[in-house]
């Protein structure tokens, strides 16, 4: 491909492929209207099979359950000495939440950064997630932070797994992360102590670590979760999660499973990646299927090495900076969005959403020999209401003799057996078991209890609703900062708000140490005015109500409005940050040093 026709091809409409104004009146209003009520039908459906909402899952995964949480990777612990040192700033999780905002640091000159990571190596979501097929569902040359820095073009559209988990250890070692980083480490209680104005950091491996500032990087979905299926620990076979791959079990290139039957339990974003390699090595393949995700093309390829080498030093900058500034309308298009009204936007939206989705059980059709499986395939709800995947070959894996959808019409398998899965009184005979089922979203303080000023803990300081500042700061937790949390905007490409996050702690910690500050604390007037902002975006979607029940709108649970993502945009997100910077004295409570 030349470079020029890359350059063509490299903002594809990825989500979105349609104009979300253009689609008035191509059909008879009634035709989107009869689609809308099969929407609500099918939601309504799976609301009623699982009221229960979150709490289907559980991601507490103790006693004979413990094991789908182990590390598959890196089993062996490696011995060491609890360690009582202080630092100056101290991750919670060795992520690119981590490594991006580490860069960010260093150019402020911060120099005593450890990471404690649960995992045996820096990489996050890109150590876990090992799976056959896994990939980023992002262009790689946005998704992939610190590409300028580290002076690295990804080998691909769509960089792959090991690609990325490589690019989070050169990270690690560019900016000397190894040496203060402590692995196979799980922070359990993180405490603020007012008197020494420093966080006390207590792990699993007995460490009884202090920092002066914390960084909540323990990942938007790092906790793995299982559906709550009875007989889960009675199965005789083998079985995993899908972030903790077993390639002991399955062999490096899943030859192994050349002689087992497999089941594969979900069919969300990792499953669409894993069931193709999947079919292509295992004697029988059940995929068992709740809600079908939608399936988009992918449109993947090797990046151009004429493109890459004609890349000007800032160009992942100017992406972003793109990105951030959003699409430009021309003066036609303004002022034909300027006629219409609210309900008129709202509706064109809507059937455009509509065409799209429609064009996406048409490809089903087209693929998809069996009429019966492809019509289960059909994800009947709007594009976005649940995580969207793009994939040339999850499709034409149904057309393979040896894998069989198991479409449970939103019910799920009713309980697992010693020899396999069971829907609709039968069983399932299999030698394997793969839960597909996802991760805990986006919680603060995973496997970790913190504990603010007044011996608050913070989900009881959220008990009435999240507070936060950006998603970054809640009062009462000095020097702390949290990443990828709820009341940050949300974008597709987490890193570009990762990065964003990033710039603003390393500006507040550099604001603290000129300042000769021992914390800085939000005030509760400016965490409240972010509340009231996340409250007042938060309205403009009825996703929650509309959607069909997924981990985007917390399985259709009802929630408060302000324990979710702020919606006002994410150009006015950044904006409002680097407002803050210049405000820095205003929006923190200052604890100076005393003077001599
Ligand atoms: C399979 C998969 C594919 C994804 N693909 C995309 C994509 O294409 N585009 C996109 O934008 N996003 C994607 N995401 C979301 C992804 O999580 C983010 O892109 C990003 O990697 C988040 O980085 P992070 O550092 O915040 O969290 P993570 O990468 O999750 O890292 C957090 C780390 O914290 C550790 N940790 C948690 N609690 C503790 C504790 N108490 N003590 C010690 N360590 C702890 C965890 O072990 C984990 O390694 C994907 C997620 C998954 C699971």
């Amino acid at each position: 491909m030349s470079a020029a026709e890359q350059k063509d091809k490299e903002n594809p409409a990825q989500f979105g492929a349609f104009d979300a104004y253009s689609g008035a009146n191509r059909r008879p209003q009634k035709y989107y209207d009869a689609i809308k009520a099969k929407f609500a039908e099918e939601r309504d459906l799976r609301l009623k099979l699982r009221p229960e909402g979150t709490a289907q899952f559980n991601s507490d995964l103790d006693g004979g359950l413990s094991r789908f949480g182990e590390d598959s990777y890196n089993r062996e612990i490696e011995e060491r000495e609890p360690i009582n040192d202080t630092v100056e700033v101290l991750f919670i999780g060795g992520g690119f939440s981590a490594l991006l905002t580490t860069s960010q640091l260093r150019e402020v000159g911060v120099e005593r950064i450890r990471i404690v990571e649960r995992g045996a190596d820096v990489g996050g979501t890109w150590y876990w997630n090992r799976y056959p097929g896994a990939a980023c569902d992002v262009v790689s040359y946005d998704y992939l932070p610190l590409l300028d820095e580290m002076d690295y073009v990804p080998r691909d559209h769509y960089a792959k797994a090991p690609e990325i988990f490589e690019h989070c250890q050169s990270i690690a070692k560019f900016y000397d992360l190894y040496d203060l980083a402590v692995f196979q480490t799980t922070v359990i209680k993180t405490e603020w102590h007012e008197d020494e104005q420093l966080w006390h950091v207590e792990t699993d491996r007995g460490d009884h670590m202090k920092a002066k500032f914390v960084i909540c990087a323990n990942g938007p979905m790092s906790k793995p979760k299982l559906a709550k299926i009875a007989g889960i620990e009675s199965f005789k076979g083998h079985s995993f999660h899908t972030g903790r791959w077993d390639y002991d079990y399955c062999g490096d290139q899943l030859q192994n499973l050349k002689d087992k039957k497999v089941a594969i339990i979900g069919t969300g974003a990792t499953a669409v990646q894993a069931v193709p390699k999947l079919a292509e090595h295992a004697k029988e393949l059940y995929v068992f299927q709740r809600t079908p995700s939608s399936i988009d093309i992918r449109n993947d390829w090797p990046t151009d090495p004429n493109w890459a080498r004609k890349l000007e030093p800032g160009w992942q900058a100017k992406r972003r900076q793109r990105t951030i500034d959003g699409p430009v309308l021309t003066e036609a298009q303004l002022a034909k969005r300027a006629q219409l009204s609210a309900e008129e936007k709202i509706q064109r939206q809507e059937n455009s959403n509509i065409d799209h989705m429609m064009w996406i059980h048409q490809r089903i059709e087209d693929i998809v020999d069996d009429e019966a499986t492809a019509e289960a395939l059909k994800p009947w709800y709007m594009f976005m209401c649940k995580r969207p995947c793009f994939h040339e070959d999850y499709l034409p894996a149904f057309n393979q003799p040896n894998v069989q959808l198991v479409d449970t019409h939103g019910q799920g398998i009713s309980e697992v057996t010693e020899s396999g899965p069971m829907f609709d009184g039968k069983v399932y005979d299999v030698d394997l078991i793969i839960y597909a089922t996802g991760f805990e979203v986006q919680k603060t303080g995973i496997y970790n209890q913190i504990v603010g000023q007044n011996q608050q803990e913070i989900n009881a300081y959220y008990s009435d609703g999240i507070r936060t500042l950006f998603g970054i700061h809640s009062n009462g937790y000095p020097n702390l900062f949290i990443m990828a949390g709820y009341q940050a905007s949300f974008q597709f490409n987490i890193t570009d708000v990762l990065t964003v996050q990033g710039g603003h702690i390393a500006a507040s910690i550099d604001f603290a140490r000129r300042n000769n500050c021992t914390s800085i604390d939000v005030t509760p007037e400016i965490e409240d005015w972010w509340v009231q902002q996340v409250i007042a975006h938060r309205g403009k979607t009825d996703r929650n109500k509309n959607c069909t029940p997924g981990y985007y709108n917390f399985e259709g649970e009802d929630n408060r409005r302000q324990d979710g993502t702020y919606n006002g945009g994410f150009k006015r997100y950044v904006e409002l940050i680097e407002e803050a910077k210049t405000k820095m004295d205003e929006i923190f409570i200052l604890h100076k040093e005393k003077e001599a």
